[in-house]
């Protein structure tokens, strides 16, 4: 399998580091609002990625992060603790917040047919760990102690700018150089753990070797990942905004920690974007899965608009495109319930049309060339049950529902059927004034039908 590597910025040959087996971390979302359809977009991504894998044949060891604590990685974040804010305004105890949101995040990613991984752990749930680390990081000379905080020595770690790549963009954020920290040695450090902070009244904080406080934000992943995956990580992903800074310190922290390379290969997804405007929630235009849902907009349909496009691209989102991505499921999906077993396997056809899904697989996880892999069974000449077969196995990556069966769908489609055979036996009987008068009487219910050669075809238009 081929994949882009944003460490060394080239395609790749996919290697882990036992045979068959990956071990893959996905950053995880931080739970104190909705996620919006941009969010969703990496976790489609990553879905995609692990699906891939698996149907390579690959056995995938999953694990993602919930950052429940703070989101602060230095003491000269301005404004406030995002988590602490939120659990404020509604007058609620973090916990609560933390909670609420990660079973709506929960809830989207079913909706988004996302699967979560098995271990989904909170941040506050690994501070032992988390304390040994930054122990450890001392003990190997990558951190030191400064008014009760400590902070990772940027300039010990000298591969620290290979993942941004460009040191001079990268160096220092702009919010760091909003708020001067001084005890700090370098601007460009970062906190790992935060005893003094000007964010007084955290309300989660634990005992330290340093004090009563609380982690930084990066070494979370860090920490999940190493305790749960071990020493060597395969694949590390997240969005693109994660590259610089938060993947660069969980890259030096990890290393500071184990003393050799962590993680080989690390895979972004690009940003979302609306084609008017940028979404924000002051201008009220942010799109979550509640919003689609309530436009009567199938969920699925944004994850096919996803897979048109390659994850490595902005998706530049056309709400009226999406809103005709739920005609073209309809449609995918009306294909595939008309096809009816006929128990006929030409192994030849069945095998080249698995290797083009392969082969999009393994181009870097071509997500278009996929969905063209679909489209090129459906309007084949192979046998239903090798199409049938097909498509349920392209549907363990896709997750577009293919094969939904639903009971008031089930119930129309045994209709519409029963009506086209009732046409068809009265267009055999040359009764063409009943043959139109029975078309008429689905377009009435939206649903409309379409001769070809063979068959007679339908939509129902939404
Ligand atoms: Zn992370």
């Amino acid at each position: 399998m081929k994949i882009y590597n944003t460490l060394t910025k080239k395609q790749e040959e996919f290697i882990p580091h036992k045979e068959n087996i990956v071990n893959l971390y996905t950053c995880g979302p931080t739970v104190y609002s909705y996620a919006h359809i941009g969010n969703l977009r990496t976790y489609i991504f990553e879905d995609i990625l692990e699906k891939s894998l698996q149907f390579l044949g690959y056995e995938v060891k999953r694990v993602m992060n919930i950052t429940d604590i703070g989101h602060l990685e230095n003491d000269s974040d301005t404004g406030e603790d995002k988590m602490e804010k939120a659990a404020k305004k509604a007058h609620k105890k973090i916990s609560e917040i933390a909670d609420f949101y990660t079973n709506k995040f929960v809830e989207d990613c079913n909706e988004l047919n996302i699967k979560i991984p098995k271990i989904f752990e909170k941040a506050s749930a690994n501070i032992p760990f988390t304390i040994k680390m930054i122990e450890k990081i001392i003990e190997n000379g990558y951190g030191y102690v400064s008014n009760n905080n400590v902070y990772f020595d940027v300039k010990k770690f000298k591969s620290y700018y290979e993942l941004p790549g460009n040191r001079n963009n990268q160096q220092v954020g702009v919010r760091e150089t909003v708020d001067y920290d001084s005890n700090k040695k370098n601007q460009e450090d970062f906190a790992l753990w935060f005893t003094d902070s000007k964010f007084k009244n955290q309300e989660m904080k634990w005992d330290s070797p340093w004090g009563y406080g609380y982690p930084g934000w990066h070494i979370e992943c860090s920490g999940i990942a190493i305790k749960n995956l071990g020493e060597y990580l395969d694949i590390h992903c997240g969005g693109v905004d994660n590259i610089f800074p938060h993947h660069t310190n969980e890259i030096a922290q990890s290393e500071a920690y184990l003393g050799h390379k962590w993680c080989n290969y690390f895979m972004h997804g690009e940003h979302l974007n609306l084609k008017n405007a940028k979404m924000s929630k002051s201008l009220g235009n942010v799109i979550t899965i509640d919003s689609l849902k309530e436009d009567n907009i199938d969920p699925l349909a944004f994850r096919l608009t996803c897979l048109q496009s390659h994850y490595r691209s902005q998706l530049i989102l056309d709400y009226e495109e999406l809103r005709k991505n739920v005609t073209l499921l309809n449609k995918i999906r009306n294909k595939v319930k008309l096809l009816k077993e006929d128990n006929i396997l030409e192994k030849y056809n069945y095998k080249s049309y698995l290797d083009q899904f392969k082969d999009a697989i393994n181009n870097d996880l071509n997500t278009s060339l996929m969905l063209k892999a679909m489209y090129d069974v459906l309007k084949s000449s192979i046998s239903n049950s090798e199409k049938i077969y097909l498509l349920k196995e392209f549907d363990k990556v896709l997750s577009l529902d293919l094969f939904k069966e639903d009971e008031i769908d089930e119930q129309l489609i045994k209709y519409i059927e029963e009506k086209i055979e009732e046409r068809n036996l009265a267009k055999k009987n040359k009764d063409y004034s009943l043959a139109d008068k029975i078309r008429e009487e689905l377009k009435e219910k939206n649903i409309v039908l379409k001769d070809t050669k063979e068959e007679t075809l339908y939509e129902i238009v939404r």
